[in-house]
């Protein structure tokens, strides 16, 4: 096959303790999936779920032990880090079931949803979409993806991101509204999931900004951890 230009090349993650990597197809991302954070946002109570997509290529990866680079995007002065747990999927489908869900799931890893807050609170104000202040170029750092199996009791996993050093989102997986079966089964009924997509699947409370020159350090319990630098 032959094309007019170039192609995009492929956009991927890579996988602990293995040479190939994860193809990305979709990003999709939960909205408000955390009380505190739904609380922190002007919401309250148990709303349904609620997505949004990002560009694969909004990907930058974190290499462990490696500091990723992020420019300080344009048109924004209110910059916010979003830590997330991201779950990989290996398996497509539609209509999964929740109790099926597991067996969709190739892997996790840590991301960040960082987001450009002031456009996407004038964008919420005058009820258009959410594209510009979440869906920008590298918006979506992520580290590489531990294969299901080998990532523990991710159910109950400690969730955090400090910047500079200190403390700044800190929470359980535990207390997600929408568990990552729940929103797996949500989803497909929305999409077909496709081997490839990636699910950020929400934030803790303590979302904030960060500034040229900050570096962000994050993690989750059994995972490997990101270190991304604003530049
Ligand atoms: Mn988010």
């Amino acid at each position: 096959m032959s094309f007019v230009f170039t192609p995009q090349p492929v956009v991927s993650v890579p996988v602990v303790g293995r040479a190939e990597r994860f193809p990305v197809h979709r990003i999709y991302c939960v909205g408000r999936n955390y009380e505190e954070h739904a609380k922190e946002m002007g919401f309250t109570g148990r709303e349904p779920p609620f997505f949004f997509l990002k560009p694969a290529d909004a990907i930058v990866v974190a290499d462990p032990g490696k500091t990723a680079v992020i420019p300080y995007p344009s048109l924004t002065s209110n910059l916010h880090h979003e830590i997330e747990l991201v779950v990989a999927i290996g398996k497509g489908g539609r209509g999964i079931k929740a109790e099926d869900a597991a067996s969709h799931i190739f892997g996790y890893a840590v991301g960040l949803d960082m987001t450009r807050r002031d456009l996407q609170t004038e964008m919420k104000k005058q009820g258009r979409p959410w594209c510009i202040g979440k869906g920008y170029d590298q918006s979506a750092p992520i580290g590489p993806i531990t294969p299901a199996a080998e990532a523990g009791d991710i159910g109950n996993a400690a969730i955090w991101v400090q910047v500079n050093g200190s403390d700044r989102q800190r929470s359980n997986i535990a207390k997600l509204i929408w568990n990552i079966a729940e929103t797996i089964e949500h989803l497909s009924n929305a999409w077909e999931l496709q081997p490839g997509d990636l699910i950020y699947t929400g934030t803790p409370e303590g979302v904030a900004a960060v500034v040229k020159g900050d570096t962000m350090t994050g993690g989750v319990d059994g995972l490997s951890g990101i270190t991304v630098k604003v530049a």
